[in-house]
């Protein structure tokens, strides 16, 4: 979660370089012609349509990235010589990987475009999005790092339930962003933000009260308990960026005061 600026090499270059090759002349037209309409509409999974390649033109197209992914230009996406501080489609410290914005399954003629390839961790890229690329009303969809601008600033927080002790919990979007936005991110926390998200809430919760009795003592006040998470939430933004799963977590914890009394008695409990 968080705003890039577009890659170097967006833009139809791609296409007019493919359309050179033998046998790719014909597919020209109507392959600028649905770039445009991405470019347009910025991504949008509403706006935009398949453009109607079928059998072996989607086959070509689709095949594409497989032959262009592992160097050159597309891979310098993927690997950028300064890495991310986290995943900027999940704010994960997870591996980095390329995902399709709109999957080429769906969408081959944006197999190669760049403004579609994303870097993403491989769990962004794998698992969690399953082929999913909308939801299922307007405006669901996943935020588009080279379009939204308004990613650049913080989005989301964990919510937790009444039951503290079987630690449930959601990601939602923060009640700051505009309703449109909310839809928005609320789709894209809770459809990205799956199991190994879940886990690392659970083994941040853990020990998060022998962890903290370290810095503010056996007793400590809600004041000074808020000052520590602050500090915590501080310095997880600075090294890791404003959407980072630690910052969700913290902005959550301190977004809710029975959480901070939850803390407070859990450190009061700790032996010795
Ligand atoms: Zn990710």
């Amino acid at each position: 979660m968080k705003y890039l600026p577009l890659p170097p090499g967006a833009g139809d270059g791609v296409i007019m370089r493919q359309c050179r090759k033998p046998g790719w002349a014909l597919r020209q037209a109507r392959w600028l012609a649905s770039a445009a309409t991405y470019q347009r509409f910025h991504g949008n999974p509403w706006r935009i349509l398949p453009a109607g390649f079928t059998g072996a033109d989607a086959d070509a197209l689709f095949g594409l990235y497989d032959s262009r992914g592992g160097s050159g230009p597309i891979a310098r996406i993927r690997r950028p010589a300064i890495p991310y501080q986290s995943c900027p489609m999940c704010g994960s410290l997870g591996g980095r990987s390329l995902d399709h914005a709109l999957p080429r399954s769906r969408f081959p003629e944006f197999s190669i475009l760049h403004e579609n390839l994303v870097p993403a961790c491989t769990m962004c890229n794998t698992d969690e999005k399953g082929g999913t690329y909308r939801g299922i009303r307007r405006p669901e969809r996943f935020i588009h790092p080279y379009y939204d601008r308004w990613a650049s600033r913080a989005l989301w927080r964990i919510e937790f339930g009444p039951d503290l002790d079987a630690l449930q919990f959601k990601a939602v979007s923060l009640p700051t962003l505009s309703r449109l936005r909310r839809h928005i991110v609320d789709f894209h926390v809770q459809t990205l933000l799956g199991k190994e998200w879940r886990d690392s809430v659970r083994r941040e919760w853990g020990p998060l009260p022998a962890n903290l009795r370290r810095r503010v003592g056996a007793a400590p006040s809600v004041d000074e308990m808020r000052a520590e998470l602050e500090i915590r939430l501080n310095d997880a933004i600075a090294c890791y960026g404003d959407n980072c799963w630690d910052a969700g977590f913290l902005r959550g914890v301190l977004a809710d005061p029975a959480v901070v009394a939850k803390l407070i008695l859990r450190v009061q409990a700790l032996p010795g």
